[in-house]
């Protein structure tokens, strides 16, 4: 059996000697590890139209192992592979999308990295809009990946909530539910990340961030993070460095 998708090159390994394993995201599986046999051979052209963080369009042909029977270029983001920042930004998404541990119907989850490569990709924007939109990515993205923080009523009981505290990775409660793991959280947190999860990644550009915000939010990113992830990885460096 064989069949076409849309899918990023998320990475690339050599596999048995003259082979080579492709980690490939798409909309209609998720996570996809694929086989292109005797890529090493500068002759193989199906590896020559995977350069990673493309999006591309593959014929897979499923087997024990699935391999790839066809590839066609779809975009090309070469900016980011120009830049050593570009690279470290989009190697820490990538690392997320690589841990995705079930299979499953991943639209959402596609489009979302779609808009950050085009937006890393872009020449007009600084290094530091970059961070900016890479950090507020992975509130988006842990928010479509079963970790939607409830950000309008308190979680316990459920009164309306304009500030107060949350439990990382759930949601904010009020101040008198408020038990001893739950961290403070200002209007001004709370009002910028109903933002950021209701708009879409560049809008996040138009919003002018205070200093005091800035260090709480990297704050209750770390927060939120290691609630979900159990390991640290790169892309929680993203939050410390200021
Ligand atoms: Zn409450």
């Amino acid at each position: 059996m064989a069949f076409k998708t849309e899918a990023f090159v998320l990475r690339t390994r050599t596999w048995r000697e003259a082979d080579r394993l492709y980690y490939l995201f798409t909309p209609h599986e998720g996570l996809i590890t694929a086989v292109v046999k005797a890529a090493a051979k500068s002759s193989s052209k199906l590896s020559g139209h995977l350069p990673p963080f493309a999006k591309v369009k593959v014929m897979i042909g499923r087997g024990k192992m699935d391999h790839v029977a066809g590839t066609h270029l779809i975009k090309d983001y070469q900016n980011i592979r120009t830049n050593i920042r570009n690279i470290s930004l989009a190697a820490s998404i990538v690392e997320l999308f690589l841990g995705e541990a079930s299979s499953g119907p991943r639209w959402k989850e596609f489009q979302l990295l779609e808009e950050m490569m085009v937006l890393l990709n872009d020449k007009r924007l600084t290094d530091e809009q970059k961070m900016l939109l890479v950090r507020t990515f992975l509130w988006k993205f842990l928010s479509i990946s079963g970790w939607h923080p409830q950000l309008d009523h308190c979680i316990i009981c459920g009164c309306s909530v304009s500030s107060g505290a949350y439990l990382p990775g759930k949601g904010v409660v009020c101040m008198q539910d408020r038990s001893a793991n739950a961290l403070l959280m200002s209007k001004d947190l709370l009002q910028f990340l109903r933002e950021i999860l209701s708009r879409p990644l560049i809008d996040v550009l138009d919003i002018s961030i205070a200093k005091q915000l800035n260090r709480e939010w990297l704050q209750a990113s770390q927060a939120y993070y290691q609630e979900v992830y159990d390991r640290p990885s790169q892309a929680l460096k993203l939050f410390i460095y200021g």
